[in-house]
């Protein structure tokens, strides 16, 4: 096990996450103020999420009706009735001075999530991790600290933009039910991909719409729970990680020199690899909870529950088992649910493509080629029926590989007006099989080449591929490997 090497004999990891989800609502939770990322700082407020006196907040019946979706997705209890409190805290970008959020009645309890890590045998093995709570609460400002360090300290001023204060945030809670470190990542990718599939967020961790906490402790093996740190706001599933054996490892190192750990807040520290105390932990008690006597009970009675799961999409775990019955194997079909590219290969199947070489294609060139432009799928224009069409250039012999990536570029390039036919035909991209043609390009290089064809003749069979090579360079890449290979034999050997 993993979690062996990470601790000493005997001793074991304890892990419990947090992670907020930013709905992709068009308004804030409270308010009507537009949700979009990246505008003008401040642009987006209103009396409501700037915390003006006497301004009173309305819940977003779309946020809740989302929170229902995701919470039915993690197989949570939906409860009959909820209601939000006020949390009393203090900071620069919260206006109001205390936070919206859900105390002792959440939304969403009971749930789980099973996960997938592969086992000191190379197998899969699955992992069950409960869920306590959903939540919903919004989310406060962002602060930005002008000077050379980028953080508080030693900025030079702060500056606060309000744009986000009031989006609407669920927070997940799982039990400490995770025990090693890919374990953790694990169960922070697969929530990625139930999120996504549902809809309710883009789940985005590099623009902040899901944030991850971590709670770690280690113990004993069989003792009681040790006393846990929080480390606040990992921002990718790699950093959770790094973070979680830091930490314990921290710990164990820690109590083993005699010492004791402390209940406090840490920093991750990415580039250094370590983590920081931020402040000693406020207990519950400290934010004074109270029902926010500003908003009604929100009531979700059975009927209402039921039709919200109409709405409930194939799951990642169903469609990741449906899609190896299909063929693809079983780490192509997680990079397609991650990257929800599902929908895409379904639709390319649909219009005639193998399933395999479907995957093959959206897995590898589309994944690695939008990633490299930091593009979505649905903002590329690719569609199946591209997809299928190019796989169909390929078995038809009109396109090789090499050219059918290069059609596929093109189709991305022009954001899905062109089709892969149309960029080949555009570009001159058709292998060259014209016999004729090909026969004239091979009995040149041929002649050409006299010392080569003289060592393949006495047995050198592999210096063939020299010969291939300069008839692509004459080609410009376009002719036919296989159809190649053939006419270059014949010409050498008769
Ligand atoms: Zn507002």
């Amino acid at each position: 096990m993993t979690s062996q090497a990470l601790l000493d004999d005997g001793w074991e990891l304890v892990v419990g996450l947090e992670v907020h989800v930013e709905l992709q609502t068009n308004t804030k939770m409270w308010c009507g103020c537009s949700t979009v990322f990246g505008d003008e700082p401040n642009t987006n407020v209103c009396e409501v999420c700037t915390g003006q006196p006497g301004a009173l907040p309305v819940a977003n019946e779309q946020a809740v009706r989302d929170a229902i979706l995701l919470g039915l997705a993690l197989q949570g209890r939906i409860a009959e009735r909820c209601r939000f409190h006020r949390k009393n805290y203090f900071y620069p970008d919260l206006a109001k001075n205390y936070q919206i959020s859900q105390y002792d009645t959440p939304l969403v309890t009971d749930g789980e999530l099973v996960v997938e890590v592969t086992g000191d045998d190379g197998g899969v093995e699955r992992r069950r991790v409960g869920i306590e709570r959903l939540h919903m609460e919004e989310d406060t400002g962002k602060s930005l600290h002008v000077g050379d360090t980028g953080r508080l300290h030693g900025a030079d001023r702060s500056l606060i933009d309000y744009n986000r204060c009031g989006i609407p945030l669920l927070e997940v809670v799982s039990h400490p039910d995770i025990r090693d470190p890919e374990t953790a990542q694990a169960y922070l990718r697969e929530l990625q991909a139930v999120v996504v599939a549902t809809g309710v967020s883009d789940a985005r961790m590099e623009e902040g719409s899901i944030r991850c906490d971590a709670n770690v402790s280690v113990r004993r093996v069989g003792e009681e729970l040790g006393t846990r740190t929080e480390i606040k706001n990992l921002n990718s599933v790699r950093s959770l990680g790094r973070a979680v054996r830091y930490e314990a490892q921290r710990q164990l190192a820690v109590i083993q020199d005699g010492g004791v750990i402390r209940m406090e807040t840490r920093h991750w520290d990415e580039s250094r690899g370590v983590t920081e105390v931020l402040r000693v932990k406020e207990s519950v008690t400290d934010y004074r909870y109270f029902p926010d006597p500003d908003l009604v009970e929100v009531l979700s009675p059975p009927q209402r529950v039921e039709e919200i799961a109409r709405r409930l999409p194939e799951l990642p775990a169903a469609t990741r088992a449906r899609l190896t019955g299909l063929g693809v194997p079983r780490e192509q079909a997680a990079v397609l649910v991650a990257n929800a590219a599902v929908p895409v290969f379904d639709e390319a199947v649909a219009a005639g493509a193998e399933a395999t070489a479907a995957a093959n294609w959206l897995a590898g060139d589309v994944v690695g080629q939008l990633a490299a432009e930091d593009l979505s799928l649905a903002a590329s224009g690719l569609t199946g029926a591209h997809l299928a069409e190019l796989t169909r250039l390929i078995d038809d012999g009109t396109l090789s590989n090499t050219l059918a990536k290069e059609a596929l570029a093109g189709v991305i390039a022009s954001r899905g007006a062109s089709s892969p036919a149309a960029v080949a035909a555009e570009r001159g991209l058709e292998q060259v099989s014209d016999v004729g043609e090909l026969q004239r390009i091979v009995d040149d290089v041929v002649a050409a080449n006299p010392d080569t064809v003289a060592a393949i003749r006495s047995g050198n069979d592999k210096a063939i591929g020299a010969l291939v090579g300069q008839v692509m360079k004459a080609t410009k890449g376009q002719a036919d490997p296989r159809k190649t290979n053939e006419l270059l034999r014949t010409a050498i050997h008769g």
